[in-house]
């Protein structure tokens, strides 16, 4: 039987006349107006479209796919396109079709009694964190790339970011969705409940998708009440073991108060201070790494200052930290999250690098970063390891850079050579400790047939059954995800 992937049998082109009559202005087809919806933010994927739609409602939306289906044009959801595997740039086939949600921008209702907001997929996550502040309450998912991206990307990747370890990942603030399926029908599911038992969960199936099964056109989200107080502190400590022993000790001391424990290494602020020079090192002498951590207190400011000093005091005590900064103004807060926000800039303007999204066990990851930097730095002899993220959630960002002299363009090609040897000694280890390869970017393009190759025979089969089953056209972002065939 032929696979969903396969059956969008290669015709000729399709006429767009009939789209671009109902969608005047709202269909982009010259090459110049298409190219920056057909490049990944690393700019690592370019690919090919006949158009990019851009609806300003489901209904157009709804069309867009129906047309699509009739004509067996592939199509590639696009929000903020900053998602780093690939996922939204189409193929080089030139037969997708982008559809672009940046203009489904309503924000349909806010309910402080239920503790929701229905928001339309093409807000982007800044504008759903304003709008509930309008409202006085906290849409806690944040991302340093909430300026650019839509809440429909968020959770057709299930993003995660920097207080999952309080609020959960985007599934978990998800109560329902719109969303329009692989035959252009709308699935009304814009439920605010916190409980429905009433069968299989169709919107844990599209959260994470990454546009395969469908696309998402609005999300009824929760809410939480805004803290009363917030403190942003930074630890140096000597290694990730000791960083883990801080989380335990910040845990026990101030429980769901923790709501971010982000770890970085020395040279994440070397990067961020060198591209960044009006961000200063937070300490007088460099350590090998650093925890950036958020208490949120629900009481009082003075309530959350003891807090902290009582936490600071047996971390000092136990000799977990060498040393510790806090911010004392919303200023300093925000200086000390953007040499952790930054990162990944930085990084980027250093030249071409090897990222992994990995997560293990926690109490696991101090043993992983050990046994896999010595294992890297054996094999490939130079290399520099950018490692930071969310030690709180087990999720590191384990990046790998050239060696310091061979940043340049000359020596590029050489370096991303590399990569297939560098990604699997990282993954076999994240394996080996029984990890995940994509903890919070998904798969896109990038880690497609890597996750095949761990993933069981049970488990592919079961994945290529739903994607079978939900998009028997296989006309929904084709290749990302599931190996084509
Ligand atoms: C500087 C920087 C920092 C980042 N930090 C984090 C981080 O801390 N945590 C994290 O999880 N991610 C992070 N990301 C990655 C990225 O921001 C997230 O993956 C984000 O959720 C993608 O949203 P987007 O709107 O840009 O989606 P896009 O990149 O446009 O699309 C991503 C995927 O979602 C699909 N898609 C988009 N919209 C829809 C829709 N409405 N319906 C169905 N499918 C859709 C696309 O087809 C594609 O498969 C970071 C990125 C950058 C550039």
């Amino acid at each position: 039987m032929a696979s969903a992937e396969s059956r969008a049998a290669p015709t000729a082109l399709p006429d767009t006349a009939s789209l671009r009559q109902r969608f005047r202005g709202r269909l982009l087809t010259e090459p110049a107006d298409l190219e920056p919806f057909l490049v990944d933010w690393r700019r690592r994927y370019f690919g090919r479209a006949i158009a990019v739609a851009m609806p300003d409602s489901t209904d157009e939306v709804a069309a867009v796919v129906r047309w699509c289906a009739e004509h067996r044009v592939a199509v590639v959801p696009q929000g903020g396109n900053t998602g780093m595997s690939g996922a939204a740039t189409p193929d080089d086939s030139g037969r997708s079709l982008v559809l672009s949600l940046a203009r489904l921008k309503g924000v349909r209702a806010v309910d402080t009694v239920n503790n929701s907001i229905t928001v339309e997929a093409g807000c982007t996550l800044a504008e759903v964190r304003a709008a509930a502040g309008s409202a006085g309450r906290l849409f806690p998912l944040s991302l340093p790339s909430e300026g650019s991206c839509t809440i429909g990307g968020n959770l057709a990747t299930n993003a995660g970011g920097v207080a999952v370890l309080r609020y959960g990942n985007a599934r978990e603030l998800c109560l329902g969705l719109e969303v329009v399926t692989a035959d252009g029908e709308i699935w009304h599911g814009l439920r605010g409940l916190r409980k429905d038992n009433t069968g299989y969960d169709l919107r844990d199936l599209f959260v994470g998708s990454e546009g395969t099964l469908g696309v998402i056109t609005a999300a009824t989200l929760k809410l939480y009440p805004q803290p009363a107080a917030q403190i942003t502190a930074m630890a140096a400590v000597d290694d990730p073991h000791a960083a883990l022993r801080l989380l335990e000790l910040a845990q026990s001391a101030v429980g769901s108060s923790l709501t971010a424990f982000e770890l970085m290494s020395d040279l994440c602020i070397e990067l961020v201070t060198k591209h960044f020079p009006d961000h200063r090192r937070p300490f007088a002498q460099p350590a090998p790494y650093y925890v950036l951590l958020e208490i949120s207190d629900s009481e009082s400011e003075q309530h959350a200052n003891a807090t902290f000093e009582a936490l600071m005091e047996r971390a000092h005590e136990a000799g977990v930290a060498r040393d510790t900064v806090v911010a004392t103004s919303g200023a300093q807060s925000r200086a000390l999250w953007a040499l952790r926000e930054l990162v990944s800039e930085a990084q980027a303007l250093t030249g071409k690098n090897i990222k992994h999204d990995i997560s293990v066990p926690i109490s696991s990851i101090g043993d992983f970063v050990e046994r896999t930097n010595a294992q890297l730095e054996q094999r490939f002899p130079g290399i520099r390891m950018v490692v930071f993220g969310h030690l709180g959630d087990g999720n590191l960002h384990y990046n790998v850079s050239p060696p310091a002299d061979r940043c340049d363009r000359e020596h590029e090609a050489e370096f991303l050579g590399l990569q297939p040897a560098i990604n699997r000694v990282t993954h076999d280890a994240v394996v080996a400790f029984e990890g995940s390869i994509s903890a919070e970017h998904g798969l896109g393009q990038l880690r497609r047939d890597e996750s095949a190759r761990y993933k069981s025979q049970v488990e592919m089969a079961l994945m290529r059954r739903v994607k079978q089953a939900l998009d028997p056209l296989g006309i929904m972002n084709p290749g990302k995800v599931l190996p084509p065939g």
